[in-house]
């Protein structure tokens, strides 16, 4: 069982807001953000945040390139103090 490592950042993605461009999976430096399978009702795939850091990955540092980077203003930062 992977440890659970405690990351600085997390973010939240409304997932009906978004439109599946991937900008964010493109920007993300520590590969925090993956598509999902279900589809939101406007029909595009939505992305979501990987919540559980494995042993060999970086948590979310809440640089919020990801935010920056959406077009549909549909992800918050929300940063550890
Ligand atoms: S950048 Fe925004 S609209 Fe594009 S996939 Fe990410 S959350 Fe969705
Ligand atoms: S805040 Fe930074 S590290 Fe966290 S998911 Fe967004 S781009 Fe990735």
């Amino acid at each position: 069982m992977a440890a659970q490592k405690k990351a600085k950042g997390k973010i939240k993605i409304d997932r009906e807001r978004c439109k599946g461009c991937y900008l964010c999976i493109q920007v993300c430096p520590n590969n925090r953000i993956e598509t999902e399978k279900a589809l939101n009702k406007k029909g595009y795939a939505p992305v979501r945040f990987k919540e559980e850091v494995k042993d060999n990955e970086k948590g979310c540092t809440g640089c919020a390139q990801c935010a920056t980077v959406c077009p549909e203003v549909a992800i918050e930062v929300y940063r550890a103090k």
